[in-house]
């Protein structure tokens, strides 16, 4: 009998099969959105990214939409293959299913095999600085993705010379207060979309899910097409503009030049590797045209497609499925109920109410309001980072377990002890206010750390490294903040302020 594939909901894009016409078994579980709160957006992204797919591919689909996966393997009757699932709940779960072929991973530009073979090779080879074992650094990965893949070379070489130009991409923002790029071209909603809005709210009103963040006109893509769409238009529109100011934030302008592609990157719309290759193409035209788009965005871009997410997902599975529990710096506060419910409105400090109140209105936030403002408010606080985890993947359009577990308790909250990132990613409130326009307006100074008007961020860096600093003394890239923090003649005052402030909003 032939063989169907089995899409999960995030793995929509013709990539996941291997001929057009193949039958395909799609599954809408409503138990996944019972179990947990997700940003309504999202749920309504996931339902009609699926039910769209459902649509596209007529008869060739068999849908099931029921209360667990089980229900609906129950029913199938052909022999099942199913390409590797993203997460180590959803592989057990296809394992434990008997006749179901599994195959290997699809949705990211290098393989498994692949990145196995560098990370042993960086193993064998060892000894580090001080005899320590090679770290799987993204930097090196990265490279040699660039060089097997052949993305943006010249020969042997890196195009330009260098493989990294993110010095030229922390400029703060335009001084004029605009957006570097014109604004997004936005997908339009159809009748599917009005059938996933009317399911919701009737699921809601029934008490059977309950959602954070406000509904709203779908932003992002939900299908292949609208998802070349959106691609196009970066590629043609944003993508000059994405590099100097990639870090920066802006009251009024929250996409600047981002792609907006990692939603329809993560629910498997588009194959990474056209989104690579369409970048590296638009750069070589524009440099044949006369008018080459500046390296330092086209690579800054590359390394978060082809570098950051492909390392991310696959340090998922390298560090194995008791990375999410780490908790190196002991951080156990619960997830304040103004943070889980995004409540702008509670919040008083000007760049926390405003990523909060984006985040509340979109599902989306750049990445640095997320490692920068959300991350490193939860890790000053010490709120535990499984917990953090969960949040960040319930409230992102984009989030996924695989993309949280490594970036949230390795990235942004340190719970590993430097696994991913050789130093915790905190800083006060001097950072926020050069990468932004939000101090101006704000009723705290990022320069006071004491008294009524003292910056919560600065006061709480201080703060946070006076609680974990025996943990973070053996890291020689925190010798300096640490010293710096026994010249503070005001810390017992400071730490004890913040110790009153807790987790209460800001
Ligand atoms: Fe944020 Fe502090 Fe600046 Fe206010 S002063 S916007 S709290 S960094």
């Amino acid at each position: 009998p032939r063989t169907r594939r089995w899409c999960f909901a995030d793995q929509l894009g013709p990539h996941f099969l291997d001929r057009p016409d193949q039958p395909v078994l799609l599954v809408e579980s409503r138990a996944v959105f019972t179990r947990r709160r997700f940003h309504r957006q999202k749920a309504h992204l996931v339902l009609s990214a699926l039910r769209h797919r459902v649509a596209e591919l007529g008869d060739q689909a068999e849908f099931h939409q029921v209360g667990t996966y089980g229900e609906a393997l129950d029913r199938v009757r052909e022999p099942l293959s199913v390409c590797a699932p993203t997460s180590w709940g959803s592989r057990d779960m296809v394992l434990r299913r008997p006749g179901v072929e599994v195959l290997a991973a699809r949705g990211f530009v290098t393989g498994q095999p692949d990145f196995a073979a560098w990370a042993a090779g960086r193993s064998r080879r060892g000894g580090g600085a001080g005899g320590r074992q090679s770290r799987l650094l993204m930097e090196d990965f990265y490279r040699d993705a660039r060089r097997r893949h052949d993305v943006l070379m010249d020969g042997a070489q890196p195009v330009g010379g260098r493989w990294n130009l993110d010095e030229e991409n922390r400029q703060p923002p335009p001084a004029d207060g605009r957006s570097p790029a014109p604004v997004p071209w936005w997908p339009e909603e159809d009748g599917i979309d009005e059938e996933v809005r009317a399911d919701l709210d009737r699921w809601e009103a029934a008490g059977d899910v309950s959602f954070v963040g406000d509904d709203g006109p779908r932003l992002f893509p939900v299908t292949h097409r609208e998802a070349l769409h959106r691609l196009r238009d970066f590629l043609g529109n944003r993508l000059g503009a994405f590099g100097p100011h990639e870090d920066a934030m802006l009251r009024d302008e929250r996409w600047l030049a981002h792609s907006l592609l990692s939603p329809a990157l993560n629910l498997g719309l588009l194959d990474p590797v056209d989104v690579v290759t369409g970048a590296e193409q638009r750069y070589r035209d524009s440099v044949t045209d006369g008018d080459p788009l500046p390296l330092n965005s086209v690579e800054g871009f590359v390394r978060q497609v082809m570098g950051w997410r492909d390392y991310i997902w696959h340090m998922y599975w390298h560090l194995g499925r008791d990375f999410r529990t780490r908790n190196h710096l002991g951080a156990t506060q619960q997830v304040p109920g103004w943070l889980g419910g995004l409540d702008d409105d509670a919040v008083d400090a000007a760049c926390l109410s405003d990523v909060l109140g984006d985040l509340r209105r979109d599902g989306w936030v750049h990445h640095i309001p997320r490692l920068m403002v959300l991350g490193n408010y939860a890790l000053q606080r010490g709120i535990d980072p499984s917990a953090m985890t969960d949040w960040f993947h319930e409230s992102f359009v984009d989030g996924y377990e695989w993309v949280m577990v490594a970036n949230v308790v390795g990235m942004s909250q340190h719970a590993d002890g430097g696994v991913l990132a050789t130093k915790p990613y905190a800083s006060g409130g001097a950072y926020i206010d050069r990468m932004s326009d939000y101090c101006g307006g704000c009723r705290y100074d990022p320069r006071k750390r004491l008294g009524e008007d003292a910056c919560p961020f600065t006061a709480g860096y201080w703060a946070f490294l006076d609680r974990t600093r025996d943990r973070l003394a053996g890291n020689h890239r925190m010798r300096r903040p640490l010293q710096g923090l026994d010249r503070l003649e005001d810390l017992p005052a400071v730490v004890e302020q913040e110790r009153l402030r807790g987790t209460e909003p800001p």
